[in-house]
């Protein structure tokens, strides 16, 4: 039996999307064979790459002064290869929202002069700086920030301006609400939260700005070879890849990234209404900074909430443990996530508050 899958990453993915790879899965595309038995450079792979490349560029509005790269290694390996493309001055900036956006700004040092210039550390990250009181230096070659605080619920709702080129970490709010590509140099996202299954890494890269990458840059993490071979420069994660396509023609189909910007309003509202007016559950996030993504709750105690997360299991709505670092319970409602689902969830919160209150 399906159940509801509020996992944080790899997450839930659209029905529909597995069941057509499934069908599609010993077949694809009349060759006989799986996608993930032919060759990357055969022409219905090729195919399938450039329709996910050209559909990313409609939905985000991505003009041809960006690349659009489909790389491996996870947002994580993208802490390293946004320095090593970037850092020519060796100075950028850093916005440490969450445990994602320390990481990187701690990679980020070991190849120059990486500051933090603001965190919200001091209130365990339950809020975002104001974007227009951050001391940015003069004269560094990036800021760097995290769009979307996936273990403490947090996100931007705005963006800073800043004279550097703005470098966002999206992974786990890309193709969920709509935002201005142009205001960024780069923007990455691992895809196993919003998009596809683990494997492919999504890089928007303003051309101009990845031209000339750190002499020491691995070649693998060279945003410009990447681009100049179309993303195959290497076996690239094929699956993955073909996954991506999928959910991407489906978001098109249910139009676009407004329209789903509108469900996960929707579907967010919901939930933290329910949360605001329950006396039994709190979310601690400053509400202007609350995610639309990931929403973590606690109940009155450590108790109940282990109570709550096996008896939500139970019931069909797993993956709700809070991440180690924050305890309780956290509900990801990415993309994939039905409005029934979230309902689903609400009821099962008020069935359980009568009983346990
Ligand atoms: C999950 C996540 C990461 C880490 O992604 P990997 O692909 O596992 O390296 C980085 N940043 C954010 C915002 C995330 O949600």
């Amino acid at each position: 039996m399906r159940v509801y899958n509020f996992s944080a990453g790899p997450s839930t993915l659209p029905l529909d999307v597995l069941e057509q790879a499934q069908r599609e899965f010993l077949d694809f595309s009349g060759t006989g064979m799986s996608v993930t038995e032919i060759s990357h450079r055969s022409k219905p792979f090729e195919a399938i790459a450039a329709e996910g490349e050209a559909l990313l560029r409609e939905l985000l509005n991505i003009s041809e002064d960006y690349a659009v790269l489909f790389v491996q290694g996870g947002a994580s390996t993208q802490f390293a290869a946004v320095p090593l493309n970037l850092m020519h001055k060796g100075r950028a900036d850093y916005v440490v929202t969450g445990n994602f956006a320390k990481k990187a700004f701690q990679e980020a040092k070991l190849f120059g002069d990486a500051q933090k210039v603001a965190s919200s550390e001091d209130k365990t990250y339950t809020y975002i700086p104001d974007v227009d009181a951050i001391p940015f230096r003069e004269d560094t070659d990036y800021v760097h920030i995290c769009a979307n605080n996936t273990i403490f619920g947090t996100r931007y709702t705005r963006f800073p301006e800043t004279k550097a080129p703005l470098v966002a970490d999206m992974s786990s709010d890309i193709l969920s609400r709509v935002i201005d590509v142009s205001k960024f140099g780069v923007i990455y996202a691992g895809a196993q939260k919003n998009l596809a299954p683990a494997g492919v890494t999504i890089v928007i890269a303003r051309r101009d700005l990845i031209a000339d990458p750190l002499p020491a840059c691995p070649t693998m993490l060279r945003w410009k070879v990447q681009d100049e071979n179309k993303s195959l420069y290497n076996t690239p994660p094929c699956f993955s890849i073909y996954m991506a396509t999928l959910v991407l023609r489906r978001l098109k189909a249910l139009g676009g990234i407004a329209e789903m910007q509108k469900v996960n309003e929707y579907k967010a509202g919901l939930l933290y209404d329910f949360i605001d007016a329950s006396p039994f559950y709190t979310n601690g996030v400053v509400k202007e900074d609350r995610s639309i993504m990931n929403v973590p709750f606690v109940t009155p105690n450590a108790e109940l909430d282990a109570k709550f997360i096996k008896e939500a299991a139970e019931n069909g709505l797993v993956s709700l443990k809070g991440h180690r670092l924050v305890g309780g319970m956290r509900a990801s409602i990415y993309n994939a996530m039905p409005v029934e689902g979230v309902q689903a969830l609400i009821a099962f919160m008020k069935k359980f508050e009568r009983e346990n209150a």
